[in-house]
């Protein structure tokens, strides 16, 4: 049942990326395809979810619980990899509203059905209720609710998660000079950075607004090399422009890469944006992690179709 999981570790590979700007600036870039490693439960969230799920069977649960948002890709993946994996899952999601027409939720909002799909158990709660969900109290009436289950945190990050993304790199990536990759939790660039080596540098770029991450990163690795950028959030999380909308779909005709606009649409502007103002020297070799989340373009484009503003193309 957990060969999904194998022991044996899953690498993506690294794909090139041709560019005028990088000519000009005479760096190279390249993108690790973690976004191929599986199509539902994609990039960094196998990564995230692989040491929880062996941990939470190993120890005789049937049932994981976590939290997200009405279009996290994080809910899409585990209700997924638990029904692969034979657990049952069940998801705390954000927005009372949502559970008060469950039908016309789920034929509105993409990941909701997906998750529903795969046999997540989804309930609705109010934002105060989920502001709560890591306090003892909220958890034991979740236990009183449901029964036992096994925990995995929003977004999934745990140290297990931490463990499981410190495979992200491979040997050969040793010889990047910079590593770049999205950041909501932390967790993910966390175990980049504890797999990297000091002579390279782990550059972070947060999908949402705040400097909090410097801290919650420093709390899982020792490691010093390695900085957040905090300039390309684009009004915070979630939040998107007609600028980026085009970025997306340019990139995507150019490159053949799909990218999310969440997260790793941000960081790819962001490191071509860098790369012409020229913060980075001749012959940098840079690896950009594509962590995946293409399951939120759906989601995205009903609200830019309410906004009239132009599509994601798929
Ligand atoms: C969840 C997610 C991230 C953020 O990962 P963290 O470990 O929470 O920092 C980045 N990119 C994508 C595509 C994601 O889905």
């Amino acid at each position: 049942m957990m060969q999904f999981f194998s022991s044996e570790t899953i690498y993506s590979k690294n794909q090139s990326i041709a560019h005028s700007i990088l000519d000009s600036a005479q760096v190279v870039l390249d993108v690790k395809r973690e976004d191929q490693i599986h199509a539902f439960v994609s990039g960094n969230k196998f990564r995230k979810l692989k040491y929880n799920l062996t941990e939470a069977k190993a120890l005789g649960y049937d049932t994981i619980l976590t939290f997200g948002g009405a279009y996290s890709n994080h809910i899409a993946a585990t209700a997924a990899a638990g029904k692969i994996v034979g657990l049952k899952t069940i998801g705390i999601i954000r927005g009372e509203e949502l559970g008060k027409d469950f039908d016309k939720t789920i034929s509105e909002n993409h990941t909701l059905r997906f998750a529903h799909e795969q046999d997540m158990d989804l309930h609705f709660v109010t934002r105060e209720t989920y502001r709560n969900k890591t306090t003892l109290v909220f958890l034991d009436e979740l236990r009183a609710k449901f029964g036992s289950f096994y925990l995995v945190p929003e977004g999934g990050t745990n140290d297990l998660a931490i463990k499981g993304c410190e495979e992200i790199l491979t040997a050969q990536d040793l010889e990047y000079d910079v590593v770049c990759c999205a950041v909501g939790t932390g967790g993910t660039i966390s175990g980049i950075i504890n797999s990297s080596l000091p002579h390279q540098k782990i550059i972070g770029f947060p999908a949402l607004k705040g400097d909090f991450l410097n801290k919650e990163i420093a709390k899982y690795t020792t490691q010093k090399n390695w900085e957040l950028i905090l300039d390309y959030h684009f009004g915070g999380y979630g939040k998107i422009n007609q600028e980026l909308i085009e970025f997306i779909n340019v990139f995507k005709e150019q490159q053949q890469i799909a990218l999310d606009p969440v997260y790793t649409a941000k960081m790819l502007f962001g490191i071509f944006d860098r790369i012409q103002k020229g913060i980075f020297p001749k012959n940098t070799r840079i690896l950009a992690v594509h962590t995946g989340g293409l399951q939120g373009i759906a989601g995205m484009n009903k609200k830019l179709m309410k906004k009239k503003l132009p599509l994601i193309t798929i």
